[in-house]
């Protein structure tokens, strides 16, 4: 896979085919992506309002890469100071880091079972409050990271943004049957979503 910034470059290289600087953008979103790859992908399809005919709305790349760019860069910041701390802490002998420090050096994975149902904030913000919400403390189990909903079971999805709570069973809660679900990616896929 390519870097993010050198797909990030292809996809604001107007030299290139609209349908190249779309598959940059995918990579872009395979590379890094807060939902997971199919709910990120729709989040930037519906946020960015990226149309079904590219040459509509070119910009519109522009403004998904942005959005998509400005997060990882929270998250990077973030991810270089935990490293830089966990060094430190390593040759005070701490071994083992504390649990908020485990999951920041994992990355940024909320699950989104059903990929159309997902925080619709810019995802920067929502990059902010899963790292806030896990260096104040908040138990996964009764509250969501991204949007500090309170939750109704631990196999339940948020109620308010569609996330599966951390620690939730890892079996796919969608509504969908894989017929159905296949055609929403289709759509998706071609930017028919409505939402
Ligand atoms: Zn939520």
């Amino acid at each position: 896979m390519t870097s993010f910034p050198a797909a990030a470059r292809r996809v604001r290289d107007d030299a290139l085919t609209p349908r190249n600087r779309l598959l940059a953008l995918r990579e872009c979103a395979l590379n890094f992506a807060p939902y997971g790859f199919r709910a990120t992908w729709h989040h930037l399809v519906v946020n960015a309002r990226i149309p079904h005919r590219l040459e509509d709305d070119l910009d519109s790349l522009h403004r998904a890469v942005d959005e998509l760019e400005e997060a990882r860069a929270v998250w990077r910041g973030r991810a270089a100071d935990f490293a830089e701390r966990r060094r430190r802490e390593k040759a005070a002998g701490r071994r083992v880091p504390s649990r908020a420090d485990q999951w920041l050096g994992n990355g940024v994975h909320l699950r989104c079972p059903d990929f159309e149902q997902h925080p619709s904030d810019r995802l920067i913000m929502v990059v902010r409050r899963v790292i806030a919400a896990h260096e104040s403390g908040v138990n996964p189990a009764t509250a969501c990271l991204a949007c500090a909903s309170a939750l109704k079971g631990a196999n339940k999805r948020c109620p308010d943004c569609g996330v599966l709570p951390e620690n939730a069973a890892p079996r796919l809660l969608a509504r969908w049957t894989a017929v159905e679900a296949a055609e929403r990616w289709n759509r998706t896929w071609r930017r028919e979503t409505s939402r």
